[in-house]
């Protein structure tokens, strides 16, 4: 199909960018178009102006610095995943960008496009909210930093207003003793996942003091479970089957036309033994 008719502007500076959409209540931000494009092809949206912000400067950077990696708005996926410094600051970024999408749509697409876009099939809402970080917005009335527990406020829906751009986003640094690891299962690699599952698990000694697990495609909005007191302070069969069942008192997977909520609760609870048992080996090579 092709989409409703609409008007397009291609703004030079941030400033020029939120006049268009204060000027425009139906206008829509056009970042790497990989998500808006098709839903204006689908007609799923018809937003009356289009505001192209891939003419502003100095946004398209990746800073790594000892607390974490900042990502601006016009950073592609391919960029921020090649970069070695991310994988040493945070490798929860690379592992899970990864997965996100073909070669061709990384190259394309925005990582800050996909938090605001705000899909909880997708891969790097639900790092940010398991890395606890945040989006940096620019509105009419100046900027505000939205921590990633206000950001996700429904399906497909985040907390940023109309008249707001996102500019950067922020994933906190990889803590001491502290291992992480990512794994999903899709029908094609590429494809959004069926269930995806992440985990940061921090040991102090030999003792797990710290467990979450974030999980993708089984939940509304991106979810977040705190797996420490499931967990017990060791991993062994026992503790990562009552860290599975914890997790799945919370969860709420649906049946859709990829999978079978019972489908999904299954791949959840091998996917948290998984990748709860990766991220506390990695912990331990760290630890030595
Ligand atoms: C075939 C296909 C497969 C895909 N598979 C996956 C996958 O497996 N995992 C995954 O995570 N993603 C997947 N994607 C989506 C891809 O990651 C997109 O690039 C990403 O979701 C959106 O980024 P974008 O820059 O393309 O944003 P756009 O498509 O340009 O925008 C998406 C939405 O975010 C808003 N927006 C974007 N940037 C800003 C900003 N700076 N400020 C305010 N609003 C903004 C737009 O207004 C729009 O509502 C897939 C896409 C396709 C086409």
């Amino acid at each position: 199909m092709k989409p409703a008719p609409f008007d397009y502007v291609r703004p030079g500076s941030l400033e020029e960018a939120l006049q268009a959409l204060a000027g425009h209540p139906g206008a829509k931000v056009l970042a790497g178009g990989q998500s808006l494009v098709p839903l204006l092809s689908m007609r799923l949206a018809a937003p009356a102006v289009l505001v192209d912000i891939n003419d502003l400067p100095d946004l398209d950077h990746v800073r790594v610095s000892a607390d974490g990696v900042r990502i601006g708005a016009l950073a592609r996926h391919a960029a921020v995943l090649r970069d070695p410094d991310v994988a040493r600051v945070q490798p929860l970024v690379p592992l899970a960008l990864a997965n996100v999408a073909h070669a061709t749509i990384r190259n394309r697409g925005t990582t800050v496009g996909s938090l605001v876009h705000a899909d909880a099939a997708a891969e790097m809402p639900m790092v940010l909210r398991l890395l606890d970080g945040s989006l940096d917005v620019a509105g009419p009335g100046g900027r505000r930093t939205i921590p990633v527990a206000e950001l996700y406020v429904g399906p497909l829906e985040s907390s940023l207003h109309h008249d707001e751009i996102a500019v950067e986003a922020f994933f906190p640094a990889l803590a001491p003793h502290t291992g992480v690891a990512f794994e999903e299962i899709a029908r094609r690699h590429g494809d959004y996942a069926m269930c995806g599952v992440a985990a940061v698990v921090t040991l102090d000694g030999d003792r797990v003091v710290q467990a979450r697990a974030g999980y993708l495609s089984v939940s509304d909005v991106p979810a977040v479970i705190d797996l420490t007191d499931a967990l017990g302070g060791e991993v062994t069969e026992a503790s990562l089957a009552a860290a599975a069942d914890a997790a799945l008192e919370q969860l709420e997977p649906e049946t859709d036309i990829h999978a079978t909520a019972d489908y999904r609760a299954h791949l959840a609870r091998v996917l948290t033994a998984r990748v709860v048992t990766a991220a506390h080996e990695n912990a331990r090579e760290a630890r030595s």
